[in-house]
C-alpha cells in the first residue's frame, strides 16, 4: 500500500532493487563513505541487472525506462548516495547518449560491457570556464584524416579517473550549426589523456570527480556520436533525464533519514514521554512526510513524461528543483528530530545532510532549474517578448554565437 502511485510490476522491480541494495551495498556502505571508490560495488550493480533498465533489449537492456531508473536510484541512494552517483554516471549519464544515438558498433562495443557493468563511464561537460553556460564550451575535437585530435581540460568529471570511457563533449569545428558541438566516445587509454587531479569533497565521500587534461589526444573518427551536429541536443537530451535520475536520489537520501527520525522519535524520551507525543517534533514528521511524497510525485510525472516520449524539459527541471531543496529540508529536520547525537557520526543523518547538498549544484543548479521552468512557463502563456527581456544575460561565448542563438536556452 506504501506507494500506490507505483504500479504493480514497479512495486516489485523496487523491492527486488531495495533486497539488493540492503545485502550488497549497505554492508559497504561505511567503507564507501571512508574513501572506498565504489567500482566492486559498481560491478556487482551490473550483474545484479540494475543498469539496464534505460537501454535497449538487443545491446543487453531492458528497455523499462526512466520510472525504473528513478526506483533504482531512490533504492540504491537511501543506503550509499555515493555509489548510485558513480552508477549513474556510468550507466545512465555516459551510456544514454550512446544508447540513443549511437551506431550499432558503438553500442555493441560500448554500450553492452558498460551496462552489464565490466566497464566504467564518465560524461564530459564541465569545464574550468564553462559551468552552467555549457554552449560556451572550449575543449575542442578537430579533424584530421581518419581521426579528432581532442584538446582541452573538463573539471569535475564524476569517475573521471577511474572511466574506461567518457562520453565527451567537444567544440567540433566542422559543425557550424547547433553550436559546433559534438559528441565522442573518449576511450581514456588514449594517449595525451591525463588525471590531474582529485577533488576533495563535502559530502559523498567515495565519489571519485576529477580534473582532466587531454593533449592533442587522438581518437578515430567512428568515435563520434553525431555526425549531423546534433551534439547539444544530445546534451539537452541526457540532462532530462539525468535531473529525473538525481531527483530520485535526493528522495531516496531524505526517505532514509526521515524513517531515521520516526524512529528515533518514537524511543527517544523526554519529560517522561517520547518525544514524539511534543507537537514540536510530530509537526516536523508530518511536513517531512508530506514533501517527501510531493517530491516522489513531481519526479514520477516527470519520469513518466520522458518515458511516453514527451520533452519534460520543465517537469524534470521542476522535479530536481523541488525534490533537493526538500530532501535538504528534510535532512536537517531529521538532524534536529535526533538532537545532539544528529550532529555526530553515531547516526548517519549528518552524512545524510552533507551527501544532499550535491543536489543543488549536479546535472544543472537550483538557479538554472528555475530559470528552465520560467522561461517554459512563459513560452506556454506565449510571452515571447518577456521572456526574452528575462533572459539571464550570457556571458561573451567561445565559440561566437548569434543573437538568436544567445536568446536561447544554453544552460546545463
Ligand atoms: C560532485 C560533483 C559532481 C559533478 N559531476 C560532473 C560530471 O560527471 N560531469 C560534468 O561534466 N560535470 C560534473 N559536475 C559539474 C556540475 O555540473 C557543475 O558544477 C554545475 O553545472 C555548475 O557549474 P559551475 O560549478 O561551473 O558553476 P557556475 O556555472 O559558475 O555557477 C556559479 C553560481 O552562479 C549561478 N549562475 C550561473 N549562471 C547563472 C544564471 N544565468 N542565472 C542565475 N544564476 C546563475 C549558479 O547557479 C551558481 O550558483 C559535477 C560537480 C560536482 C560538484
Amino acid at each position: 500500500m506504501k506507494f500506490l502511485f507505483f504500479n504493480k510490476e514497479e512495486r516489485h522491480f523496487r523491492a527486488r532493487v531495495k533486497a539488493f541494495a540492503d545485502k550488497v551495498i549497505a554492508p559497504k556502505a561505511e567503507e564507501v563513505e571512508k574513501g572506498m571508490y565504489p567500482a566492486p560495488l559498481l560491478r556487482k550493480i551490473g550483474e545484479a541487472g540494475f543498469m539496464k533498465h534505460l537501454h535497449p533489449v538487443e545491446y543487453g537492456g531492458t528497455n523499462k525506462g526512466v520510472v525504473h531508473e528513478l526506483i533504482v536510484a531512490e533504492e540504491i541512494a537511501g543506503v550509499s548516495a555515493p555509489t548510485d552517483m558513480s552508477r549513474t554516471a556510468s550507466a545512465t549519464l555516459c551510456a544514454i547518449p550512446i544508447s540513443r544515438f549511437g551506431n550499432d558498433e558503438q553500442k555493441k562495443k560500448y554500450l553492452t560491457p558498460l551496462i552489464k557493468g565490466e566497464i566504467i563511464g564518465a560524461i564530459g561537460i564541465t569545464e574550468p570556464n564553462v559551468g552552467s553556460d555549457t554552449a560556451a564550451m572550449r575543449t575542442t575535437a578537430v579533424r584530421n584524416g581518419g581521426e579528432y585530435v581532442i584538446n582541452g581540460e573538463k573539471r569535475f568529471i564524476t569517475n573521471g579517473a577511474d572511466a574506461d570511457i567518457i562520453t565527451l563533449f567537444a567544440v567540433n569545428p566542422e559543425v557550424a550549426q547547433k553550436r559546433g558541438m559534438s559528441a565522442f566516445i573518449f576511450p581514456t587509454d588514449t594517449d595525451g589523456f591525463k588525471v590531474e587531479k582529485i577533488y576533495g569533497l563535502m559530502g559523498m565521500h567515495g565519489m571519485r570527480i576529477a580534473h582532466l587534461r587531454f593533449e592533442d589526444c587522438r581518437i578515430p573518427t567512428e568515435n563520434i556520436l553525431d555526425r549531423d551536429g546534433m551534439g547539444f541536443n544530445i546534451l539537452m537530451d541526457e540532462l532530462n533525464t539525468e535531473r529525473i535520475s538525481i531527483a530520485g536520489e535526493m528522495i531516496g537520501i531524505a526517505r532514509a533519514a526521515f524513517q531515521t527520525a520516526v524512529k528515533y522519535s518514537s524511543e527517544r524520551v523526554q519529560f517522561n514521554r517520547p518525544i514524539s507525543a511534543f507537537e514540536g517534533i510530530n509537526f516536523k514528521i508530518a511536513d517531512m512526510a508530506t514533501l517527501l511524497d510531493a517530491a516522489e510525485l513531481l519526479t514520477l510525472r516527470a519520469a513518466r513524461m520522458v518515458d511516453n516520449g514527451d520533452r519534460a524539459s520543465k517537469e524534470s527541471a521542476m522535479a530536481k528543483v523541488f525534490a533537493v531543496d526538500n530532501a535538504f529540508e528534510i535532512c536537517n529536520q531529521a538532524l534536529q528530530v535526533l538532537g545532539g547525537v544528529g550532529y555526530t557520526t553515531e547516526y548517519p543523518v549528518e552524512r545524510y545532510l552533507r551527501d544532499v547538498r550535491i543536489g543543488m549544484i549536479g546535472g544543472g543548479t537550483s538557479e538554472i532549474m528555475r530559470f528552465l521552468i520560467q522561461r517554459e512557463v512563459y513560452k506556454e502563456y506565449g510571452i515571447k517578448a518577456e521572456l526574452e527581456k528575462s533572459a539571464i544575460p550570457v556571458p561573451v561565448p567561445n565559440p561566437p554565437r548569434s543573437k538568436a542563438e544567445m536568446q536561447e536556452n544554453t544552460y546545463s
